[in-house]
Formats: C-alpha cells, structure tokens, sequence
C-alpha cells in the first residue's frame, strides 16, 4: 500500500517492531524518528508527504501531545495514531482538535503494539481516504458523460436515513449512477463526479437527475409517507451560481413539491470560502431547503466555523462511524460531536453504518440520531428501494425493542 508512514517513538525496539509490523501489512514507506522535533522539522520540510503518523506519548523533550498541537498548526492533514491508553489528556487532546483544526486523530493504541491493531488502524485510514480518485482507466470521459446527460441515462438511486430511536425512514438520499448502452451494471459516482465538477457539468447533470427524480416522486410518497424527504448532493462549486435557489424551487415547482420538501447536502470537499456561496447557502434556506453539511471530519470546517453556517443537519463522515462499538477514541469524539449538534438543535446523521456492532451501538445512544448506510440499505433504484421499505416496516417493532432492552 502506498501509505507514507512516519513513526515517532524514543524507543529503538519499538520503532523496530511496528515498522516490521506495518511492513508485514504492506506498507512500504515507512520513516522512523526518534523525537518529537526530528519528526516536527521533518514534517516541515515537506519532503515526504506523510499520511499516517504514530506518536508514542511519552518521549524525553517535546511529548506526543504536543507534537499532535503543532501538527494541527501545521495543518497537517495526514491521521494521527497515538501509542499510549485512552486517558484523560488524549480526550482532551481530541476535543480541542475537533474544536480548532483539521488533523483526523484516527485512534489510539495500547502498547505493546500488535500486528492487529496496526491493521485496524489502516482500515480505519482507508475509509478517511475513500473520496481519493479512481484510477484513471475507470473514469468516465467528459463526452460519456455529456452523452449520458443528454440520453437522460443520469439515474436516480436512493440510499434511506433511518431515525435510531423509530427505524423509521426520515429521508432518502439521491445517488447518481450512469447507465452506459453497452453495459449492464450502472457507473458509481466516483467515476464521473469528478471529472463533471472539472469539466463545467455537474450543474446539468444535477438537474438531469433532479428532473428524473421528479418523476419517481409520488412513488416514493405513497410508499415511505408524506413526511419522507429527499436529500440531494450539491457540489460546493455549484454554490457559485446564485440563480440555483430559484432554479431549484421552479423546478419542483413544476411538479407541485416544496423547498421543505428537499434536503440540500453539500460536502466539505472544498472550503465554503467565497460570500457568493455563503449568500447562496443562506439563501437556499431561506427559501424552506434544510441544507446539510456531508462529510463532517474529512474537511476544511471546525466547529466555531459551523455555528455561523445555517446547517439543520450534520453528517458525520464513515471514518469516524466505522468500528466505533470498538474504538474508544471515535467514540469520546463522536459523542462530544453528538452532544454539541444536538444543543444546537442539529439533527445529526452517522454515515455508511456497515458493521451490526455499529449498529447496535448507535442504536443504544440516547441522543436521536438518522443512521445511513450498507446495513440498512444499500442505494437502490425506486422499485427495489419500495420493494426493500415493505420488508423493513415489518421489522421496525423489533427495532424499537432493540431500543428498549439497550
Ligand atoms: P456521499 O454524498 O457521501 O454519499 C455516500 C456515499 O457512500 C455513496 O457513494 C454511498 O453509496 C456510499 N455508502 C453508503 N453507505 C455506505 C456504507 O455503509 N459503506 C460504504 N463503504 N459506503 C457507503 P456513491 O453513491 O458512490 O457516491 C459517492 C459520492 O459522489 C457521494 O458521496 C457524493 O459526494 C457524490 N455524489 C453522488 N451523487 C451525486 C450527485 O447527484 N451530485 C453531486 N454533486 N454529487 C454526487
Ligand atoms: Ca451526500
Ligand atoms: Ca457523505
């Protein structure tokens, strides 16, 4: 795996041992120092691009908790694992660097290190790193993709979000996928999304999907109830367009929706940094658009930022989500997240829940939260996402046991 490795331990033995461990998982660049400020200066030189970071915790001279501080000041954006047991400070640690910067402190590991817990971790980085490009025979070329547009071959696929405490289906999230003539199975969004944004076309193929999604509307109305809403991905540059609030509304207008009618999801790929796409956020809410944030953790926006944004819902990225019924450090950071959108009144979302422990987790959690992910659903076209809801009600009272016995 091409994973730039930098190790920071005052021990020579156990520097020795994780990089044969880390080795044995195939990672091939691995840097071992054995300081604190070797591994700052190091860091600062940018000579490698450092993805993943092991810092021990007690080291003569500058700690590890220091070093993770500087990091952050830094904006180094790699994951930071940290060799010591979850106490008190690194909890600390945590809730400060979610407060203030963007370094993703990714775990936590007990010593003796074991060949394991290095595999969890890296796991646990590959799904921080999941929006990484596909590679580029996979992608779908700028013509394919205006052909597809043109065709109305942009389907609609839907992924539901369901209530913890309820199981009951709040929203459906619509998912891009292209039908190519001359193959069966439908494109997934990473193969085009991209090279749409890229390439001026992510505004047509939006509404192109939107216009489709119409269409299936009442459908998905009698089937999952009035209230049910559908979440819609927006990409950040799109933002820039100050017409798309009223592009929006006459659009579903058409069909005889509403605003409150759709979730606006917004990725924190790129920063919000321009007023356009600020006054376009705002406006899209004033409007009756919930708008969320999706991604929450992968990118560019610390808490104090959020509170001035007008988010009504939060989703917290699949990295923090996966393995957290195990890992006592996504869980400290998680609830504190938790705890803070629901004061705010944030309804918060926990992305791509695969693992039934997860599940069983976040159904426990007091706190109202909407699941999304592989086991509840995957993302389907409407007749199988109706067909799979009719299985689901059924199952819906045993949830709620779930909830209760918990
Ligand atoms: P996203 O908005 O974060 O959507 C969730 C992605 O995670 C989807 O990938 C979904 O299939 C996947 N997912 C859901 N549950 C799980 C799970 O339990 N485990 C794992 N491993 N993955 C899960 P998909 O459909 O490939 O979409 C990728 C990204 O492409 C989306 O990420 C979104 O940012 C973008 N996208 C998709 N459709 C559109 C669209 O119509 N417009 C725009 N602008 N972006 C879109
Ligand atoms: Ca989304
Ligand atoms: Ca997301």
């Amino acid at each position: 795996m091409e994973i730039n490795t930098l190790i920071v331990d005052d021990s020579k033995s156990i520097l020795a041992t994780t990089a044969e461990f880390l080795t044995n998982l195939n990672i091939t660049s691995i840097t071992c120092v054995e300081s604190g400020e070797e591994a700052l200066n190091l860091i600062k030189s940018g000579n490698i691009k450092f993805q993943l970071i092991f810092v021990d915790l007690n080291m003569p001279g500058m700690d590890g908790m220091e070093l993770i501080r500087l990091l952050s000041k830094e904006h180094f954006l790699g994951g930071a694992v940290i060799l010591s047991e979850l106490n008190e400070n690194i909890v600390q640690l945590a809730a400060d660097i979610t407060n203030e910067s963007r370094t993703h402190l990714i775990g936590c590991i007990n010593k003796p290190v074991t060949e394991e817990n290095l595999s969890a971790i890296l796991q646990k980085l590959k799904s921080l790193d999941h929006r990484t490009e596909e590679s580029p025979e996979n992608l779908l070329s700028v013509n394919e993709i205006e052909n597809a547009i043109f065709d109305n071959r942009v389907i609609p696929y839907y992924q539901p979000k369901v209530n913890n405490q309820t199981g009951k289906v709040e929203s459906l999230e619509i998912l891009a996928r292209i039908s190519l003539p001359d193959k069966i199975n439908t494109i997934t969004a990473s193969h085009f999304i991209g090279i749409a944004e890229d390439n001026g076309l992510i505004e047509p193929l939006t509404l192109s999907i939107l216009r489709s999604v119409m269409k299936e509307f009442p459908t998905i109305k009698e089937e999952f109830g009035e209230l049910c809403k559908l979440s819609l991905n927006i990409s950040p540059l799109t933002l820039n367009n100050k017409n798309l609030p009223s592009d929006l509304v006459k659009l579903i207008g058409k069909y005889g929706y509403n605003p409150s009618d759709f979730i606006i999801e917004v990725t924190e790929s790129y920063p919000i940094d321009n007023s356009s796409q600020l006054e376009t956020l705002n406006r899209l809410r004033i409007r009756g658009f919930d708008v969320a944030l999706d991604d929450y953790g992968t990118g560019y926006t610390n808490i104090q930022q959020l509170k001035k944004l007008p988010y009504t819902e939060i989703k917290i990225d699949r990295s923090l989500i996966y393995n957290i019924a195990n890992d006592k450090l996504s869980q400290v950071v998680a609830q504190s997240l938790f705890s803070i959108f629901d004061e705010l009144n944030v309804q918060i979302v926990a992305e791509g829940v695969e693992l039934p422990d997860d599940l069983n987790y976040l159904n426990n959690l007091k706190i109202p939260i909407t699941l999304q992910g592989y086991i509840v659903s995957k993302p389907k076209i409407i007749e199988n996402i109706c067909r799979w809801h009719q299985v689901w009600k059924k199952r819906i009272p045993h949830l709620e046991m779930v909830v209760k016995n918990g």
